[in-house]
């Protein structure tokens, strides 16, 4: 397996600065996974388009920790789930990650990046009949969610089309008994995403662990405060909040950009 050390500048001197950019982005968005207590040691993938290449998606190395991905060591796949060869990295990747992102990038082309996890809270959300609750204010930043019944573990190409289908406009969707996964125009927009589900899952667990009767708003007030996230929140997720993310890993370890 190739160093850190080796790759460095052979990879970023290969690449556009489009895609140079990309892989910085996805290695920050690792760090800030795990950073944030979402991360399921090897496992799990963020994925993202390679700008201006149809049919590539750079997706997070294959034996990294989340916290050790830097830009380099990301790889670039096709939409077959092939590692492309001209830029060898040296690491594989994982195959139901691919079939699971790779669903996504094809069912939408708006959708630039896709993030994946296994996080207590998210596999529990993914586990009940009710699914996402409408419990708090921030519950209703998601006004459509899709839903995908377990089964099995995805290593089938055959489930993408299930995926695919289960998808239509929504931003994010719980793979039931699984997890979560976010989707948005960029990286930036869909760790924004995955961050604010993460947060409402872990309220609703809260609220639904305890013996007291949960309050129930008026659906015209939930429908409302949906339609008001779409319109002014959802369209700016993540555009004040990455630039100082990339700040915060910057302080005290910006090795992600090597
Ligand atoms: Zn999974």
């Amino acid at each position: 397996m190739p160093t850190q050390k080796s790759k460095l500048g052979k990879v970023r001197n290969r690449v556009s600065p489009q895609e140079w950019q990309t892989r910085v982005d996805l290695a920050a968005c690792c760090r800030l996974i795990d950073l944030y207590g979402m991360s399921d040691m090897l496992g799990n993938n963020v994925t993202a388009r390679v700008p201006g290449e149809s049919g590539h998606l750079l997706i997070n190395p294959l034996g990294l920790l989340y916290d050790e991905v830097t830009a380099s060591s990301v790889v670039k796949i096709d939409m077959d789930g092939n590692i492309v060869s001209d830029e060898p990295s040296g690491y594989g990747v994982n195959q139901a990650g691919f079939v699971i992102h790779g669903a996504m990038h094809q069912a939408r082309q708006d959708v630039n990046c896709v993030i994946h996890t296994h996080t207590p809270a998210g596999m529990a959300v993914s586990a009940l009949e009710c699914g996402l609750l409408p419990v708090v204010q921030n519950s209703m930043r998601f006004g459509s969610v899709a839903y995908h019944d377990f089964n099995g573990l995805s290593l089938d190409v055959a489930e993408q089309t299930v995926l695919m289908a289960a998808l239509g406009e929504a931003d994010v969707m719980i793979l039931r008994n699984h997890g979560l996964l976010a989707m948005g125009n960029s990286i930036a927009a869909a760790f924004d995403t995955i961050y604010r589900l993460e947060l409402v899952c872990k309220v609703q667990m809260a609220v639904l662990s305890t013996d007291e009767k949960m309050r129930r708003m008026p659906e015209a007030v939930i429908e409302d405060t949906k339609a008001m996230y779409k319109k002014y929140v959802i369209p700016r997720a993540g555009l004040l909040e990455w630039p100082a993310l990339l700040r915060k890993l910057d302080r005290t370890d910006s090795s992600y950009r090597n």
